[in-house]
């Protein structure tokens, strides 16, 4: 069954930072693959204006998807108001049912930040809602309820840790090395965060950041860069293992998940039970308004 891959994440730059090296890879190998954020990123500087701002990292984000020939879509929130509300439940439900995946990779339940907590919620449930042929999603031309709940799985939270600072270890890690060059390429594409990050969070470099990360996460399994993932294992979503059959000869199981001897994917009782998990020529729809599930076709194209 070929697979369709959507990842949703809170911000424009966020899934570069934790899965774009393996969805990349995927892309790159013919594999179907579209990019969302839930916002336009407009709190995300420090000298422009919400439409302003959005209107860039919008361009910023399809031209980042646009380098493995993803699709990319803004979910049309705004940043710090995400929230698990009927109305957002509806918006990303259609927006699944537009774009119809089999797997959806999403933020992390626990997280430094709210919107991504939220998203990750709001994201797991819009799966379920997904797939209900009478949950109506009140959009003007509604799409077709899918076929079945989609494979849902949990990216790293930022920094691997909760709000306690405790670890969240990942079910498995995608060693990157082959599409490593591609994530740094999709990162710089988000060239207005430089700035922001070196202003307000005092970060001089932010690929440097991410290399960083990326080679701690691939430290967890022995190897020298890697991205984790969890899958969210709660009824009745599919636990078949779609998404990872889709990287299989580039999965590491974390060291301190191994069994001896073994390199076995875990099975679901070891791994921590989650709570939950979650276009862009239009920016954002204001919260309440139909969602346009419009594809961003002006980004550049490239081979
Ligand atoms: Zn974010």
């Amino acid at each position: 069954m070929e697979q369709t891959i959507v990842a949703i994440h809170a911000h424009p730059d966020d899934i570069e930072f934790l899965a774009a090296g393996t969805l990349a890879g995927i892309s790159r190998g013919g594999g179907r693959v579209i990019l969302a954020s839930m916002t336009a990123g407009d709190c995300g500087t420090v000298s422009q204006d919400p439409n302003e701002i959005s209107q860039i990292r919008v361009r910023e984000a399809a031209n980042s998807a646009a380098l493995v020939g993803a699709r990319y879509y803004c979910l049309g929130f705004k940043d710090m108001a995400i929230f698990s509300d009927d109305a957002s439940r509806r918006r990303i439900t259609e927006f699944l049912r537009a774009v119809r995946p089999t797997i959806v990779v999403t933020s992390s339940p626990e997280d430094y930040m709210a919107d991504h907590e939220a998203t990750a919620v709001l994201v797991r449930d819009a799966c379920f809602a997904a797939a209900l042929p009478n949950y109506e999603t009140r959009h003007q031309t509604p799409a077709t309820p899918l076929p079945e709940i989609p494979a849902l799985y949990f990216m790293d939270p930022i920094g691997g840790v909760d709000r306690n600072q405790k670890p969240v270890i990942p079910d498995f890690i995608v060693d990157i090395e082959e599409s490593f060059d591609l994530k740094i390429a999709m990162l710089m594409e988000h060239k207005s965060q430089k700035e922001w990050l070196r202003v307000r969070h005092g970060i001089e470099n932010y690929v440097s950041i991410m290399q960083k990360w990326t080679r701690e996460r691939g430290a967890l399994a022995g190897i020298r860069i890697g991205e984790g993932f969890r899958q969210y294992r709660g009824h009745p979503y599919p636990l078949d293992e779609r998404f990872q059959d889709l990287v299989r000869k580039h999965i590491h199981i974390p060291l301190a998940l191994r069994h001896s001897g073994d390199d076995v994917l875990r099975p679901a009782s070891d791994a921590p039970a989650q709570p939950a998990m979650t276009p862009g020529e239009e920016p954002q729809p204001v919260a309440g308004e139909p969602i346009s599930l419009t594809e961003d076709t002006s980004a550049p194209t490239r081979s």
